[in-house]
């Protein structure tokens, strides 16, 4: 697997500002936000695509989406609502061939995505 920017941010070789880490995952603001609060959540267990949790521990993909619900919290979004965003592959528009979910809250967004 190639070594992509969100290793080297969990190693540390790579500055983030963090809004959550515990020993499964850890969530920073995303560099390019498109949102008010634009939140990114990673397992610290690597994996490249989200389709690998077809074949997944689903206690990881359980501890994964708790921590998701427990960012978005934390950054105040409960009562206004927030949106998960997964790109998944070349047609989901994944830039990073490292599992994680997008966080985005404080505006009303729009829907359909494009
Ligand atoms: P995706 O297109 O779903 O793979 O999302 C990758 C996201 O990572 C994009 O929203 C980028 O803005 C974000 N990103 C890339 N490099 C960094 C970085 N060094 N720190 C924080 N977010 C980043």
């Amino acid at each position: 697997m190639a070594v992509t920017i969100f290793d080297k941010i969990l190693a540390g070789d790579i500055p983030c500002q963090k809004i959550y880490e515990d020993e499964f995952v850890l969530a920073f603001r995303d560099v390019n936000p498109q949102a008010p609060t634009h939140a990114l959540v990673i397992p610290k267990k690597r994996v490249e695509r989200f389709q690998e949790y077809k074949a997944a521990d689903p206690i990881d993909v359980g501890q994964f989406f708790n921590r998701v619900a427990k960012v978005a919290s934390e950054l105040g979004l409960e009562k206004r609502g927030y949106r998960i965003v997964i790109n998944n592959g070349a047609d989901g528009q994944q830039s990073v061939e490292y599992l994680h979910a997008h966080i985005l809250g404080g505006r009303q967004l729009a829907w359909p995505p494009g």
